[in-house]
C-alpha cells in the first residue's frame, strides 16, 4: 500500500483549504488519536486471551467495550470533518469511562490515575482551552470522589500532588493552546492577504490578468468536458487618455475603480471578471453560448454609457467599445478566443467606438450595429 492510499484509507477523503490547516490537524490528530487508542486496547485485550497479561474480569469488558467504541467513532470521523466537536466530545467520554474503569477495577496499579494526567493535553489541543479547564477540574473533582469510593484509595499525600498537577498541566497547556491558535489565526489571515494581494488587481479589486486567465483555463477545462458553452467578452474604455489628460491621473484611477464595481454588479458571481490592461476589462461567461453573451455585453455597454462617474464637481461621460467572441464546436485554447474578443473590440472601436461586436469562430468579422443588436435583445 503506498502512503497516499494508507493516508486516504485512515482519514478518508476530506479537502482542508490552506486557511483551515489548523483545524485539518486537529481532524487528523484525533483520528490517530482514537486508531492508537483502539489498536492499544486491543493489544492489551489480546495480550489477555494468550494469557501473557492478567486483566480483571470486569475491567477487560469495559477494555473491549473501548475499543469497538473507538474503532466505531473512527469510521464515523473518517472523511467527515464536520462532525469534529460530536465525536471529539463522545470520544472524551469513553476515555473518561475507561479511565475510571481502570480506577476503580484494577486496585493492584498504582500508576492507573496517570491516565487522567495524559488525557489533560489532547482535550485543550483539540477541544479548546474551555473544555480542557472543564475536564481538569472535573478530573480533580471525580478522582477526590473516587477515592473515597475506590477498594485501595490513594493517601491523600497522593491525591495532593495528583490534583496540584493535573491543575499545573490545565495552566501549561492552556498557555500553549492560547499561543498556537493566535498563531495559526495570524499565519491564516496573511495567507489569505496574500492570496488576495497575488489574485486581485489593487486599484480596482477585480481580478488581475493572470488569475483571469487561469480562472478561465480552469472554466475551459471544465467546459470541455461538460461539452458546455462559454464566451469571452472584451471591454475598453473609449478615448481614456482624454479623462486622464482633461482631469488628471486620479480621476482616471476613479473612473477605473467606479467601472469595475458596475462590471462586477452586472456580471454573475460564476462569471469571472478581470482587469487585464490599463483600461481593459474582460469578462468569462461559462455556461453561456453566443446570444447570451451578445445580450450581456450590450447591457454591459448600457451600464458603462448611463455610469457618469462624479469627478469632484463634474459627472463624466463615458462609453466602452466591446469586442465578443462565443466558443465553437472545436476545443479552443483560451488565447485563441481570447484574441478573437479583442479583434471583435476593434472593429467595434472601428466603427465608431461605444459599440458591440463579435466574432464567431469560423466567421472572419461580423459588426453588429446598435440597430442589429435589436434581434439578440
Ligand atoms: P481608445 O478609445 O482607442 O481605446 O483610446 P484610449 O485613449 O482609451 O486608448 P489608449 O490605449 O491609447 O489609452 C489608454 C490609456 O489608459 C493610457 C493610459 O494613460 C491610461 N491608463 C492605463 N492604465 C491606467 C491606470 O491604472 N490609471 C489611469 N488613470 N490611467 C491608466
Ligand atoms: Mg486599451
Ligand atoms: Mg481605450
Amino acid at each position: 500500500m503506498t502512503t497516499e492510499k494508507l493516508y486516504q484509507w485512515v482519514f478518508g477523503d476530506v479537502l482542508f483549504p490552506q486557511s483551515e490547516e489548523y483545524d485539518e490537524f486537529r481532524y487528523k490528530f484525533l483520528i490517530a488519536l482514537m486508531l492508537c487508542g483502539a489498536l492499544l486496547t486491543a493489544v492489551f485485550v489480546a495480550g489477555e486471551y494468550s494469557k501473557l497479561n492478567r486483566i480483571q474480569t470486569p475491567h477487560m469488558v469495559s477494555m473491549q467495550l473501548f475499543t469497538l467504541a473507538s474503532f466505531g467513532l473512527w469510521a464515523l470521523l473518517r472523511g467527515r470533518k464536520h462532525l469534529f466537536k460530536p465525536v471529539g466530545w463522545a470520544y472524551e467520554l469513553i476515555c473518561l469511562m475507561e479511565y475510571t474503569s481502570a480506577l476503580w477495577l484494577v486496585p493492584g496499579d498504582e500508576l492507573r490515575l496517570l491516565w487522567f494526567f495524559t488525557n489533560i493535553p489532547g482535550v485543550f489541543i483539540l477541544l479548546g482551552q474551555r473544555a480542557g479547564w472543564f475536564i481538569t477540574v472535573l478530573s480533580v473533582v471525580w478522582l477526590a470522589i473516587s477515592n473515597t469510593l475506590m477498594p485501595a484509595p490513594y493517601s491523600s499525600n497522593a491525591m495532593a500532588t495528583a490534583s496540584f498537577g493535573m491543575i499545573y498541566m490545565g495552566v501549561f497547556f492552556h498557555a500553549y493552546g492560547a499561543r498556537s491558535i493566535s498563531y495559526f489565526t495570524r499565519m491564516r489571515d496573511y495567507n489569505r492577504r496574500l492570496e488576495q494581494l497575488a489574485s486581485h488587481d489593487m486599484l480596482t479589486g477585480v481580478l488581475n490578468a493572470r488569475a483571469y486567465y487561469a480562472a478561465c483555463e480552469q472554466h475551459i477545462s471544465i467546459a470541455s468536458r461538460t461539452g458546455q458553452p462559454y464566451a469571452v467578452i472584451f471591454i475598453d474604455l473609449d478615448h481614456f487618455k482624454s479623462v486622464n489628460d482633461k482631469h488628471g491621473h486620479a480621476a482616471g484611477d476613479a473612473v477605473l475603480k467606479a467601472t469595475a464595481i458596475c462590471l462586477q454588479q452586472s456580471v454573475r458571481q460564476s462569471d469571472a471578471l478581470g482587469r487585464i490592461g490599463g483600461e481593459e476589462f474582460s469578462v468569462f461567461l461559462p455556461n453561456t453560448a453566443s446570444a447570451g453573451a451578445l445580450q450581456l455585453a450590450e447591457s454591459l455597454r448600457r451600464t458603462v454609457e448611463e455610469l457618469n462617474p462624479s469627478i469632484g464637481e463634474r459627472n463624466l461621460h463615458i462609453t466602452a467599445s466591446i469586442g465578443v467572441a462565443a466558443s465553437g464546436d472545436a476545443p479552443e485554447e483560451m488565447h485563441a478566443i481570447q484574441q478573437r474578443a479583442d479583434q471583435a473590440m476593434y472593429v467595434a472601436k472601428k466603427l465608431g467606438r461605444n459599440r458591440v461586436s463579435a466574432i464567431d469562430p469560423g466567421i472572419q468579422s461580423k459588426s453588429i450595429s446598435d440597430a442589429a443588436m435589436q434581434d439578440w435583445r
